[in-house]
């Protein structure tokens, strides 16, 4: 799974510098915001209240000239549900999350959320309604409280401890010795593995995103801990539109989308059931994982 954490937590790291530099450094903030003022179109429209239907039309992209990185790309999720990207590493999961994040445009068809086109809205305002949450989520140096509130710089002291409450952090923080005002480190020691994610999926709740971007863990975490974060993420999701880089069988199973990539194009999609019935591609792969709970070799 290193491979497509690599650019997801690049993505993660644009977000955080936003947020860090509105936390600390008024003038970098400043800077920031110029420039994505300046790359913001003209007449350019506030996203900052979608509900959370994405639609993508058509979308053919690439990095590089020479070689197409996403082909056709077709799909439509309403407000709420949630679509799992299926396929092997360099597929092109990343690639489609980069474009819903807006960091690249495509070279032809559309990206709409909630109708707009991704190429005429705010990307603050874009960006503002979208949370992350990634296998390795970064800490900064300073308390559990402030390292939560980072998902929304106003929210009060209580706000803090009902998003760590609903994200299933709680339990966990009030068990330390210093509880809400431990200090952690920026590699985020003095906290488990699994433990730094319950403390991201509170970061997300706390921002209250319409759209959500999730990077499931492969590692293995202790089974207590792996419930608490199994709950965690399902109140997140609750009334979110999710996009789920899926590792797990569970999570695949449980999406309303699954986009099955190869190659760049998307060669299956739809539910579990009608995948199942199709008896291609994706039967053949859960066929051929029936005995693991992780489909090997996919993200
Ligand atoms: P996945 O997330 O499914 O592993 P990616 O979207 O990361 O796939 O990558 C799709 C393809 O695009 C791969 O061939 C990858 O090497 C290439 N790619 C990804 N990011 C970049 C980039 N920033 N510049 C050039 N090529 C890239």
């Amino acid at each position: 799974s290193r491979q497509f954490t690599r650019p997801l937590n690049d993505l993660a790291n644009q977000f955080n510098m936003i947020l860090s530099a509105v936390a600390g450094a008024d003038r970098v903030f400043q800077v920031i915001d110029e420039k994505e003022e300046r790359l913001d179109e003209k007449n350019a429209q506030d996203v900052s209240k979608i509900k959370g239907n994405v639609r993508f039309e058509h979308v053919d992209f690439s990095y590089e000239d020479d070689q197409q990185t996403l082909s056709d790309i077709t799909f439509e999720a309403r407000a709420g549900q949630t679509v799992a990207l299926v396929g092997p590493t360099g597929a092109g999961k990343t690639t489609i999350i980069s474009l819903l994040s807006r960091f690249y445009d495509p070279d032809s068809g559309r990206v709409l959320v909630d109708g707009v086109d991704l190429k005429s809205v705010k990307r603050d305002s874009l960006r503002s309604r979208m949370g992350v949450v990634l296998q390795d989520a970064t800490m900064f140096h300073t308390t559990i409280r402030e390292n939560i509130r980072y998902g929304r710089l106003d929210a009060t002291d209580l706000e803090v401890e009902s998003a760590a409450k609903s994200s299933r952090a709680h339990d966990f923080i009030i068990q330390l010795p210093n509880g809400y005002d431990t200090i952690l480190d920026s590699d985020g020691k003095g906290v488990s593995h699994g433990q730094r994610q319950l403390l991201s999926i509170a970061r997300a709740m706390i921002a209250d995103p319409s759209l959500l971007i999730l990077d499931e863990a492969t590692s293995s975490i202790d089974t207590v801990t792996e419930m608490k974060i199994n709950a965690g993420l399902t109140n997140l999701m609750e009334g979110r539109t999710s996009f789920v880089i899926a590792h797990r069988l569970h999570t695949i199973r449980a999406a309303d989308l699954i986009l099955v990539l190869k190659g760049g194009k998307i060669v299956e999609k739809g539910n579990h059931r009608a995948l199942m019935d199709k008896g291609g591609e994706y039967a053949a792969l859960i066929q051929a994982q029936k005995s693991n709970a992780t489909v090997k070799g996919y993200g």
